[in-house]
């Protein structure tokens, strides 16, 4: 069984956030911690723990995460002059907590990956 991590709170409301952008599939809220002067966190309102756990059945959901981080990119205004999307899996890729999210990063030239 999936524990709930801190957001599913947010994604319900019971837990401060700045959201973005919230439909029935999805939740976007700014990163508590930014890396740039944009970043943003997309995440399914259902929890998914890591990418590992992604089927044909989520193929829907994961673009509806895309259209959506490129909606609000267009919105804070860094489409134009580019951005990063990344998911981080487990350990190794860096993922803190276990809900998947893909971090939407702009607003200054990010270099390299
Ligand atoms: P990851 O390392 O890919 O799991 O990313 C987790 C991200 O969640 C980090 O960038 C954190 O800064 C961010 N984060 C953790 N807690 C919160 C929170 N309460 N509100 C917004 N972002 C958060």
């Amino acid at each position: 069984m999936s524990t709930e991590t801190i957001f599913s709170k947010i994604i319900r409301h019971e837990m401060t956030a700045d959201i973005v952008y919230q439909d029935i599939l999805v939740t976007a809220f700014r990163d508590i911690s930014p890396c740039a002067p944009t970043h943003i966190l997309i995440v399914p309102n259902i929890l998914i723990p890591t990418l590992n756990n992604v089927y044909p059945s989520h193929e829907a959901l994961l673009g509806r995460m895309i259209t959506t981080a490129v909606k609000i990119a267009k919105d804070e205004g860094i489409a134009e002059d580019g951005y990063r999307l990344v998911f981080n899996c487990n350990k190794n890729g860096g993922q803190e907590i276990s809900h998947i999210h893909l971090h939407l990063l702009g607003g200054m030239p990010l270099g390299p990956i």
